[in-house]
């Protein structure tokens, strides 16, 4: 077991960087990208490790790029392979946190400008006795509701929908059962645990808590890197 980051953290964080980042186009894993001269995962840990409440911290990296992960992730930060979907990569990932860390975070690195106040209040709505949490934002577009030809059906309400990002935080005992229980890999760490009948409460998300998902998801984080964000 590696040493924990901060002695004084409740809390442990399971940064998933397993995926490949196809949608970004042809090159390295997504997590090693470049965004402002740096490999996202390094944004990533480095606002996660600014959070107070981190005690621990655990990586999936890609399973071609351990070595690589090791190399660039902070002394103290675990690093494991990851799974073949992101479900995977979290379950193998929580398998590595040691047992005295009862909150759980589950945080995509993707997600690589998240502040670390985000982590800070995921983390203590967990603390003050959530089982569940997940950062929201509103829907700001019109949303429709379409059939199989992509004729509108329907005009769907959206001020009761919400964009979920992470991190999610979890009480550990509930994610691990979630995990064992999970039958649909296509489901994030929340969506498991509403599977189980569990109540997951929300706290204002970010807007620099997006996903970096297309090549001008990229170009928007550089912009919002260089604007001193
Ligand atoms: O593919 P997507 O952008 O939805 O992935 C969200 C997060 O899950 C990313 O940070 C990605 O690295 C991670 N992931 C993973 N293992 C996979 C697939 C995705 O850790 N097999």
């Amino acid at each position: 077991m590696t040493a924990p980051f901060n002695p004084r953290g409740d809390v442990a964080v399971l940064v998933v960087a397993a995926g490949s980042g196809v949608r970004l186009g042809p090159g390295t894993p997504k997590a090693l990208r470049l965004l402002g001269g740096e490999p996202l995962v390094r944004h990533a840990l480095r606002a996660v490790h600014a959070a107070p409440s981190v005690g621990y911290v655990v990586v999936a990296a890609p399973p071609s790029d351990v070595d690589a992960m090791v190399a660039l992730a902070d002394p103290g930060t675990a690093v494991v392979a990851g799974g073949a979907h992101r479900q995977e990569s979290v379950a193998y990932a929580l398998a590595a946190v040691p047992d005295e860390f009862d909150i759980v975070l589950v945080h995509d690195a993707a997600r690589a400008l998240a502040p670390p106040s985000l982590v800070e209040e995921v983390a203590a709505a967990v603390r003050a006795g959530a089982q569940a949490v997940i950062p929201v934002l509103p829907v700001i577009d019109t949303v429709k509701a379409v059939d199989a030809e992509g004729r509108v059906v329907g005009t769907v309400d959206r001020s009761v929908l919400r964009i979920v990002q992470t991190p999610q935080g979890f009480r550990r005992t509930l994610l691990v059962t979630a995990h064992a229980a999970a039958v649909d890999a296509h489901t994030d760490d929340a969506g498991l645990v509403e599977k189980l009948g569990g109540t997951v409460h929300t706290v204002p998300g970010s807007e620099y808590a997006f996903k970096i998902t297309t090549p001008a998801d990229l170009a928007r984080a550089e912009a919002l890197l260089r604007a001193g964000s």
